[in-house]
């Protein structure tokens, strides 16, 4: 048995954390692959620095080596210590390098480069901390594991066929042997071997793509929550943990509100049929959440409602857009080149309106402004929107499903602007004013899912 085990930024951002993890992976009774995150805070920093212009490089290095040796000396004794800071000082230099040389400024995946670094040292400070206590395991960075990624700068895709080839042939001897390899999450080996990134909390992805390669009979991801929960309990005070999920339901509600898990994690673990925990490295008692193929079928119609807002509604008004051909074609292919994320359509014979975050509304105008020849009448936005997203099993197919969510939403007395319904069989999506969202919300709790 395989279980892959992936710990995210706060589960090895302190000496304690790092305790409590290295004792998780110690106690499976299972060969395991861990993946890390960076230590909390250390993206951020590489990433907003990156952003300001202002990353100085003694400045960061300084600071990323007193982190790393600060932790590492109150868990490492002497002998180890001494090999872990000579390490450590051999990747601070390539960072240091990296920073100084005008030259790797201007490759294009420089910012990935640069971002992730803090996986090359977060594997490093557990895998020391692991022999430390008399276990065999090794770091390998995602060049080493040979995780393979293709795709734009930011915004890499695993290639999984790649990877299925390769990391099994340099990860499943180290099992053999009975050592813990402890692999860099967050990004793999893009184009001409140069570093690229899956996104900001990619590492949980990092964690399926591995899983799936090695066909690892369990994908952990070790976290600072409980699990998925029915709704945010800062909105819902009944809000509760989800024991079990299928794989549609935890991929709507992670990427429609929930932030427990990377929405991307899901597809390369549901192609396997490989189940995924969601534990808490701080509560390892805890049951968290079972996302997996199949599940019981139960009773209750929601098992979730998420929400995101700070969104806008924009409204293309065209004369028989549903008659012409490409109309509709030509207006996303607008927004894409906006590069903006839409989280709803729906159309009419004469209009379309898109979902879009508030943030990006500029640049969306900007861009379906040079429709022009198209004969648009009038484009409209309606700002500080807010989507609601009610997960529940099989929704589609059942008959006054949507009846009775709209009968909860009149009751909390809010006007529903647009609606998604039937693109997915687990979710039904609706939009409605910031300023209701809370007590749509609470309403659907309380109704369906339970005080
Ligand atoms: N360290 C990366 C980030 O903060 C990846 C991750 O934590 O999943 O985005
Ligand atoms: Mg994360």
């Amino acid at each position: 048995m395989i279980t892959v085990m992936k710990f995210g930024g706060t589960s090895v951002g302190s000496v304690e954390a790092l305790k409590r993890s290295a004792e998780i992976i110690i106690r499976s009774k299972h060969s395991t692959v861990v993946v890390v995150s960076a230590m909390s805070g250390v993206t951020n920093y590489l990433i907003g620095h990156l952003d300001s212009g202002e990353l100085n490089a003694s400045e960061t290095v300084d600071m990323l080596r007193k982190k790393h040796l600060d932790v590492a000396s109150q868990l490492l004794g002497e002998e180890l210590f001494a090999s872990y800071q000579e390490e450590l000082d051999r990747r601070m230099d390539n960072l240091e390098y990296l920073l100084r040389d005008p030259e790797s400024h201007k490759d294009p995946y420089f910012r990935d480069d640069i971002s992730s670094q803090g996986e090359r040292f977060s594997s490093l400070t557990l895998s020391y901390y692991l022999r430390e206590l008399g276990q065999d395991s090794v770091a390998l960075t995602s060049e080493e594991a040979g995780i393979h990624a293709t795709g734009m700068p930011g915004l890499g895709s695993a290639e999984l066929s790649l990877t299925s080839r390769d990391l099994p042939y340099n990860v499943r001897p180290l099992l053999d042997e009975g050592k813990i390899p402890i692999i860099t999450g967050f990004y793999g080996r893009g184009p001409e071997g140069k570093p690229l990134t899956f996104g900001r909390g990619g590492s949980d992805y990092s964690g399926a793509v591995v899983a799936h390669a090695i066909d690892a009979d369990c994908l952990e991801i070790w976290t600072d929550v409980n699990g998925f929960m029915s709704s945010d309990p800062r909105i819902v005070s009944g809000a509760r943990t989800i024991e079990e999920m299928n794989y549609s339901e935890a991929a709507e509600l992670a990427y429609f509100g929930a932030k427990v898990l990377h929405p991307r994690t899901i597809e390369p673990v549901r192609r396997k049929h490989i189940p995924l925990r969601v534990k808490n490295t701080f509560n390892p008692d805890d049951f968290g959440t079972i996302i997996h193929h199949l599940r019981a079928p139960r009773g209750e119609l929601l098992r979730s409602v998420a929400m995101k807002s700070d969104l806008s509604i924009i409204t293309v008004n065209s004369a028989e857009i549903a008659y012409r051909p490409r109309m509709v074609a030509r207006i996303i292919d607008k927004i894409a080149d906006a590069g903006v994320i839409l989280y709803a359509i729906s159309t009419s014979l004469s209009t379309i309106a898109l979902l879009i975050h508030n943030l990006d509304v500029k640049e969306t105008l900007r861009h379906l402004n040079t429709l022009e020849g198209e004969e648009i009448d009038r484009i409209d936005v309606k700002s500080n929107m807010c989507l609601i997203c009610a997960v529940g099993d099989n929704l589609l197919a059942r008959c006054g499903a949507s009846a009775e969510i709209f009968g909860a939403v009149r009751e909390a007395g809010a006007n529903v602007e647009l609606i998604s319904e039937g693109a997915s069989d687990v979710s039904l999506n609706f939009v409605v004013p910031m300023d209701h969202a809370t007590s749509v919300i609470r309403q659907l709790h309380e109704k369906y899912i339970g005080v």
